[in-house]
């Protein structure tokens, strides 16, 4: 068996030693959604209780301190199951899932929750795991370890953006560049860029290229504030970047009625809105979404300026 499958049968077997893993995955089968449209596509919405933990996690570093590393192996339930990959990182189950099929992939020892030099392992991944899309989100954007680097991977077919990558409706190339395709969204209610290409290295400088660029916009915070999707297709990858420039909305702040519990993480930026209360899922409409995209994704003309800076 690949990479792929071995992790296909992992959340299959936990499943029948694991409770909580049992539970949630059977739980999920029964989760409500719903589909908002848009000028065009849509977005989906999951009422999903078991990932309150998540969404109203406390990501400050006093917190955090506090807290013992749900990712550290010595921390892990004892049913948890992995399988190592590269020498550096645990693929685990995921047993709070958002996808039939999720995993967490937390690396093997303890460092911050940073991008930068962990890129091209983002892409390797991808590759081995190419049944799933993978994702990454700093660790102001939706990251409940920020302490810890982790990617996470859903299985392919769930995500909107997959599907409205494949119509090539909302995108166009800004630039080719050393077989790298660098495509801007527009009229996608949210800041995105893709890069595409079969060329690793190649892909990597690109990144770190739009990373610096970035980083120069938000120079008081440890990484530009980001989200991240990868996956692997036809021995492409494809990378869809999400620049932010708020963690949390001020819908997420709000008391009584005016209140939505939406912390936006990288499945949200692509269009798989999480709710863990039922009256969020029942009033989340797209006006909602369209102000709390609005908020949290880094302005037009700043995404002008660093795509002429990086792309000219
Ligand atoms: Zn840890």
């Amino acid at each position: 068996m690949n990479i792929s499958e071995q992790a296909r049968q992992l959340i299959i077997d936990q499943q029948g030693e694991w409770e909580l893993a049992r539970k949630n995955y059977a739980g999920l089968k029964k989760v409500k959604t719903k589909k908002l449209a848009f000028d065009g596509y849509d977005m989906m919405v999951q009422f999903n209780p078991e990932r309150i933990v998540s969404s109203s996690a406390k990501t400050d570093s006093k917190s955090i301190q506090a807290r013992a590393c749900f990712l550290c192996q010595s921390n892990l339930p004892k049913e948890q199951r992995d399988i190592p990959v590269m020498d550096k990182y645990m693929i685990l189950v995921n047993p709070f899932p958002i996808f039939s099929e999720h995993l967490t992939i937390p690396s093997i020892d303890h460092p911050d929750q940073l991008i930068a030099a962990n890129f091209g392992d983002m892409l390797e991944l991808a590759r081995l795991l190419d049944d799933f899309t993978i994702f990454y989100n700093g660790p102001k954007c939706g990251a409940s370890a920020p302490d810890h680097l982790h990617f996470q991977a859903g299985v392919k077919g769930h995500i909107p953006i997959e599907n409205d990558y494949k119509k090539g409706s909302f995108f166009h190339e800004v630039k080719s560049k050393n077989g790298v395709a660098i495509s801007r969204w527009h009229g996608y209610a949210r800041t995105v860029l893709t890069l595409s290409g079969s060329d690793k290295e190649q892909l990597v400088t690109t990144f770190y290229q739009l990373y610096t660029a970035l980083e120069k916009e938000q120079p008081y915070e440890k990484e530009p504030m980001l989200n991240l999707l990868a996956s692997f297709e036809n021995s492409q990858w494809i990378v869809h970047v999400f620049p932010r420039k708020l963690h949390r909305p001020w819908q997420y702040f709000e008391e009584g009625e005016k209140q939505i519990l939406l912390s936006p993480g990288a499945a949200d930026m692509a269009g798989l809105l999480i709710t863990p209360r039922e009256e969020d899922f029942n009033k989340l409409a797209p006006m909602d979404l369209e102000s709390i995209f609005e908020q949290v994704c880094l302005e037009k003309e700043v995404m002008d300026r660093v795509i002429t800076q990086v792309f000219g």
